[in-house]
């Protein structure tokens, strides 16, 4: 299932499923798009949203990525993933709880 869109404080978001084959994604804050190649592993679109999300967030809160670095942010969203994936029962609770 590929969404469409996004609601985050107030605003709306487009997703668009194409953006250049060298990007795993992008945010775009000019126009509130966030882009995702649809050619990737079902794990890594996961990763991609996640990131691209954080972007949004930083975004939105006046946080500069550049002060947390890039790296950290895939770190961060890749170990969220793999503590969801790994606990099934958390995922439930969270979503039950949302
Ligand atoms: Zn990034």
């Amino acid at each position: 299932m590929l969404i469409r869109k996004l609601n985050y404080k107030g605003k709306k978001y487009r997703v668009v499923w194409n953006v250049s084959e060298d990007l795993f994604g992008e945010y775009d804050p000019n126009t509130n798009e966030l882009r995702l190649n649809p050619n990737q592993t079902k794990q890594q679109i996961l990763k991609t949203i996640f990131h691209e999300l954080f972007h949004v967030i930083c975004t939105a809160k006046n946080v500069k990525v550049s002060d947390i670095g890039e790296e950290s942010v895939c770190l961060l969203c890749e170990e969220f993933i793999t503590i969801l994936k790994k606990n099934k029962n958390l995922l439930k609770l969270l979503n039950s709880y949302l």
